[in-house]
């Protein structure tokens, strides 16, 4: 008997020091952690104890005979991970970190300001407050009257289950110690002068909500929308509640091949009544409901081997009900070299052979979602409006040590009247801060922020999550980011780097206009009570004014 991990999986690894085996990998401390799909656990490791299904924060570990049909393809899914000889061999010690007790001379308690609230932030926050012997004040600035970030308005209203690691977070900004001020935006509402001045250390965790653009013509036509904005709006972000999205047309096409384009082709051909019991924003339901989309097509630059997505997100968009998956065969074609280099019990390959099997799957619904590859846009065209999408066939040719996308020269000319860019966020610069423009980041050397003239370090400043790193990874994946954070931090603390306080007045008192846990809390209750009499986990507040409204009752 062994334990699987499956779908909601967020990778946050809490699992992995309760595990008397250490049969869950990668840990945070493996190489391909960054870059794992999820965590798997070795089914002839483990000793079926239960304990990780104990501290999972999503319930994504069940015993292998509670496997339910919906998931039986996560005990293949585990096993193979450790089928390949990289990862079959560990060290079955248990991995419990030591803790530390602090014991330094200062009776001051360490205060900081951490900017943003959404996964990077609370984990950061969390390690902060969790260090024994050591007496932290944490002040959490958030700019929107609701805390989450992409908790709230990045996960897809229909991972319930994935938004659960919400709940973790809402302990941290429980615990005794943190405070939360809400409608404060720094920068707006109080300076960043002002954090300096009355904090030892500011750690910034903003995310990264801009879009990257494709910079080809015509990605400004009406019709062609981003898929952060579409994903902001459905998910009911306040800064896009009144974007209109006119879904009256036959073909979308999705460009790039990572998870949020899947989020948005699964949206799309959802069934509107299956998301009318999610959380989904009033707007986006009702718009929906009008949707004429009948396919959407999702294009990806190279190959499947390459697909961004990840395997339990192509499972999930084949048992979307509302719809068929088509792929063409000869797309997934792989030659017996690529085969050799992605191991031939590779996770990477058994998404390719899941792609296969599914596609030949009889068709049975009126909408479908087809998966393209080896192909780029190079120009959107229309008359006023998207009327199609001009891509050109690629080959894939080893580059550096990457698999990179050759233009072959064949063109191709794909019908369709909306067009979503998803090829990633970007992260939004901050004033008085420094930034990387190419990489969309705030530079810096393991979360220290870093001056990009002198290269410097600039004291008491920090950063963490997809600012910090890019974006990449699942929300658990920020845990281990703000980790390696708050320890510069500590280690900047304990050497004395840290740079005074040079003003003792409290924040609270420059911030008349926020909302503290209580407020939040409010629209919590009220939005959750909403949501109970139409048998919906919550009904978003999507209007800045409401919200505030509500919160002081
Ligand atoms: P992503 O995973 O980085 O995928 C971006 C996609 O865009 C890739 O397929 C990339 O292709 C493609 N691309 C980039 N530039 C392109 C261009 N000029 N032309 C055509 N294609 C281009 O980004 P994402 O989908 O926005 O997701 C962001 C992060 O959030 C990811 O870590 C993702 O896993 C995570 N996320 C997770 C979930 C979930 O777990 N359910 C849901 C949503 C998001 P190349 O690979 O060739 O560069």
């Amino acid at each position: 008997m062994t334990h699987i991990i499956t779908r909601a999986c967020c990778n946050d690894a809490a699992c992995v020091p309760v595990c008397p085996v250490n049969c869950i990998h990668p840990t945070p401390d493996e190489p391909d952690y960054g870059t794992a799909e999820m965590l798997y656990i070795d089914p002839d490791g483990c000793v079926d104890c239960g304990a990780c299904v104990d501290v999972c924060p999503v319930g994504a570990i069940v015993a292998d005979y509670d496997l339910t049909d919906d998931f039986a393809r996560y005990e293949e899914i585990n096993a193979r991970y450790f089928s390949d000889p990289a990862h079959a061999e560990y060290d079955a010690e248990p991995q419990t970190p030591p803790r530390r007790v602090w014991d330094l001379p200062s009776a001051e308690p360490l205060k900081v300001a951490v900017v943003g609230s959404g996964p990077a932030a609370c984990y950061a926050a969390e390690e902060l407050m969790s260090q024994r012997g050591l007496a932290v004040q944490v002040d959490i600035f958030e700019r929107l009257p609701t805390p989450g970030g992409l908790v709230r308005f990045g996960v897809a209203p229909d991972h319930q289950d994935t938004k659960a690691a919400g709940s973790a977070f809402a302990r941290t900004l429980r615990r005794r110690g943190v405070r939360l001020f809400l409608n404060a935006e720094v920068g707006r509402d109080v300076s960043f002068e002002a954090l300096r001045s009355r904090y030892h250390a500011v750690v910034v965790a903003v995310g990264a909500m801009d879009d990257r653009p494709l910079g080809i013509a015509g990605e400004g036509l009406p019709g062609s929308h981003s898929a952060t904005e579409f994903v902001a709006w459905y998910n009911g972000h306040p800064d896009y509640a009144d974007r209109t999205f006119d879904l009256g047309h036959e073909r979308a096409v999705v460009i790039g091949n990572g998870n949020v384009a899947l989020d948005v082709a699964r949206i799309l051909v959802s069934d509107p009544e299956a998301l009318a019991r999610t959380d989904i924003a009033d707007h986006a339901l009702e718009q929906l409901r009008k949707s004429t989309v009948k396919e959407v097509v999702v294009v990806g630059r190279r190959g499947p081997l390459e697909a961004a997505f990840t395997t339990k997100e192509l499972l999930g968009l084949a048992e979307t009900p509302a719809a068929d998956l088509v792929v063409r065969p000869e797309e997934l074609r792989l030659s017996e070299d690529q085969i050799a280099a992605a191991g031939e019990r590779s996770v990477a390959l058994y998404k390719v052979e899941l792609m296969a099997e599914l596609g030949t799957r009889t068709p049975s619904h009126e909408r479908r979602i087809t998966l393209r590859f080896l192909a780029s846009p190079d120009e959107i065209r229309g008359d006023g409006w998207v009327e199609s999408v001009r891509l050109t066939r690629n080959e894939l040719v080893a580059d550096q040590g990457r698999t990179v996308a050759r233009p072959t020269g064949d063109v191709e000319e794909l019908a369709c009247g909306l067009v979503f860019r998803s090829v990633g966020y970007r992260g939004r610069g901050i004033a008085g801060l420094p930034f990387d423009e190419a990489r969309g980041i705030i530079p810096n050397e393991a979360g220290r922020i870093l001056d990009p003239e002198s290269g410097a370090v600039l004291a008491g400043l920090y950063v963490a999550g997809w600012i910090k790193r890019g974006p990449s990874g699942v929300i658990g994946t920020n845990k281990r980011c703000a980790r390696e954070t708050v320890t510069q931090l500590l280690a900047d603390l304990e050497a004395g780097r840290l740079p005074a306080l040079t003003d003792d007045r409290d924040v609270a008192e420059s911030v008349p206009g926020h909302l503290d846990l209580e407020g939040w809390k409010a629209i919590d209750d009220y939005e959750r009570s909403e949501g109970k009499a139409q048998r919906r986990p919550r009904v978003k507040l999507t209007d800045v004014a409401h919200m505030l409204e509500v919160a002081r009752g």
